[in-house]
């Protein structure tokens, strides 16, 4: 046994690659894409490491070309679940009882097959396949995914150097157990990093997962969990089981073994999962942690004294970068009236010169929605806003789902702080914004922090840092990631930990020390050395 004390150093985050005409980087995702788009694959299930096919079958399509199939998945049915929930058990027995380092230098070896080997394929299909543009995919599925594996290493060895004191006669002890029983896994679609730390997190702790994919997110989920398995992740720490929620989520939750769900979506899913698990507590064998990221109504909010340029071209990428399906992506905004026409004209202009269109045309600043179900939501916000009186669109306003799901970046400017679309998530390219009066900037800042029930992301502009620094007081609660003077979009692992409160979920911080701590259940050992040999108290034998 090797028993040397290691420590992993503060990792650098991963570099964002340029991509430009002629570099090496640009002609291998290009030759990438073209592979992935010519030969389309199938994706089973993996459960204790084997590949199952199962008789029930979907397609993975390209939101911006959607006749295109990417791959055919296969659903797993209620046998499937069982056999992921089992295959966990078993390996829980050798992969919670093996030495962390070994389990780090596992997921390391996943950053550095991303960073290398696999940085196109993950690109490419996540261009493909979450229609996000180069940038996006590059700072999500490469950069983000490397640095989520690389900062939880380091972050596991400042935990389990976390040890109590030891006093006189005694030697005391932290051991930091996995959970007992497996973790459930549910990823949603817009971060294939998010996807990875959903289920990585807790096998750095030592747990097994039960990892139910987003289905339009299927093909480079898939990728990674080949990955995985090439970094040598043993057979049944993850269980990747596509199919529907709904069923994966009543045969994962009806198991006494359920340890934990980490969960990263919306609002009503991870409402509905908490709740399942309420009504069957007396059923397992330990209460299950529950840790979920969920939706969010970010804000800009504007001081009279702010930039009004910086203030237009932060809102315009943080609102329509990823076509607003981020869930940091600004959603409302306040705007005071003296600033107001400086701001409008830029927006109008940054609206009128960005274009949108299939991600390989590397000219496109916005590609399509994920599938026909948001297009459709999105429209029904934008339908509302053009037969309200209190709403006036300035900007976009039109979508096409012939040949993909095109919505046009919208701007909708309201005379009703809590029109429809500043009170609810719509999860797409669409930016609500109220114009105040500048002398009601105390009642304008209440309104922000009332107006919805999320408190995710949110950022001020001001040029007068006392006021800033007011503003960032006034809404303390309002969200857990708060930029002063930038967008609200883009945190960095190890750089700005992600997590809100209010309806916005759990607020465990991914990619922090915070939450890897939620995926073990420490145990304390006290060792007495010279045991007590009279049951008398000294006072009482006088
Ligand atoms: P979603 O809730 O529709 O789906 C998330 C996952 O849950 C998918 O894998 C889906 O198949 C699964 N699911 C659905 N019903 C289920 C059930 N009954 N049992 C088990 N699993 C079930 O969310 P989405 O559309 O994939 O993602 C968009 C949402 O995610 C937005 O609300 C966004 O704000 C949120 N989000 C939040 C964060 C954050 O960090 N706060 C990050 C990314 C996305």
């Amino acid at each position: 046994m090797n028993n040397a004390i290691y420590n992993f150093p503060l990792p650098d985050n991963e570099l964002v690659l340029g991509y430009k005409k002629d570099s090496p980087e640009r002609e291998q995702l290009e030759k990438e894409i073209q592979r992935q788009l010519l030969n389309p694959i199938e994706i089973p299930l993996i459960i204790g490491g084997v590949e199952v096919r199962t008789a029930q079958t979907g397609q993975v399509r390209m939101p911006h070309q959607h006749s295109h199939i990417l791959a055919t998945y296969f659903k797993a049915g209620e046998k499937e679940v069982q056999m992921a929930i089992d295959a966990a058990m078993v390996a829980h027995r050798v992969w919670s009882d093996l030495s962390w380092t070994v389990r780090a230098s596992i997921l390391l070896k996943a950053a550095e097959l991303i960073s290398g080997k696999y940085r196109a394929v993950m690109n490419a299909a996540t261009m493909l396949g979450q229609s996000k543009n180069i940038f996006q995919a590059e700072i999500d599925s490469v950069c983000e995914t490397i640095d989520f594996l690389k900062f939880n290493a380091y972050f596991i060895s400042q935990i389990y150097e976390m040890q109590p004191r030891s006093a006189y006669n005694q030697l005391n002890k932290m051991e930091f157990r996995p959970l007992e029983g497996f973790v459930f896994t549910v990823s949603p679609f817009n971060f294939t990093s998010i996807a990875s730390n959903l289920n990585m997190a807790p096998v750095m702790m030592g747990n097994t997962t039960v990892w139910k994919p987003a289905t339009t997110a299927l093909l480079s989920n898939y990728y990674l969990m080949k990955i995985f398995q090439e970094a040598g992740l043993p057979d049944g720490v993850i269980n990747f089981i596509p199919g529907s929620g709904a069923l994966i989520g009543k045969v994962a939750l009806a198991s006494p073994d359920l340890a934990g769900i980490h969960f990263t979506g919306s609002n009503a899913t991870f409402n509905h999962l908490w709740k399942q698990v309420a009504l069957q507590l007396p059923h397992y064998k330990s209460y299950p942690r529950l840790i979920g990221e969920t939706g969010g109504k970010n804000f800009i909010f504007v001081h009279p004294t702010a930039d009004a340029k910086e203030v237009a071209v932060n809102a315009y990428r943080g609102a329509f970068e990823y076509q607003g399906q981020k869930c940091s992506a600004v959603s409302r905004m306040y705007v005071p009236l003296s600033l107001w026409p400086e701001v409008k004209s830029e927006l109008i202009r940054i609206s009128s010169d960005a274009s949108m269109g299939n991600v390989t045309d590397t000219g496109n600043f916005i590609n399509a929605v994920i599938d026909e179900g948001s297009f459709d939501n999105c429209m029904s916000y934008i339908s509302y806003a053009i037969t309200s009186d209190d709403a006036e669109i300035i900007a976009g306003g039109h979508g096409d789902k012939s040949i993909g799901y095109f919505v046009e970046p919208t701007i909708i400017v309201t005379t009703n702080p809590k029109f429809k679309s500043m009170e609810e998530e719509i999860f797409g390219p669409v930016l609500t914004l109220y114009v105040y009066d500048d002398d009601k900037l105390q009642e304008t800042i209440e309104l922000c922090n009332t107006t919805s029930p999320y408190g995710l992301t949110g950022a001020v502009f001001s040029r007068d840092r006392v006021a800033a620094s007011y503003m960032c007081e006034q809404l303390r609660y309002a969200a857990g990631n708060f930029y002063i003077n930038d967008k609200p979009t883009g945190a960095i692992v190890g750089l700005q930990p992600f997590g809100g409160s209010r309806a916005s979920g759990t607020n465990d911080k991914a990619g922090g020390e915070f939450n890897l701590i939620r995926w073990v259940s420490p145990r304390t050992i006290k060792e007495t050395f010279q045991p007590a040999t009279e049951y008398r108290y000294g006072y009482m034998m006088e």
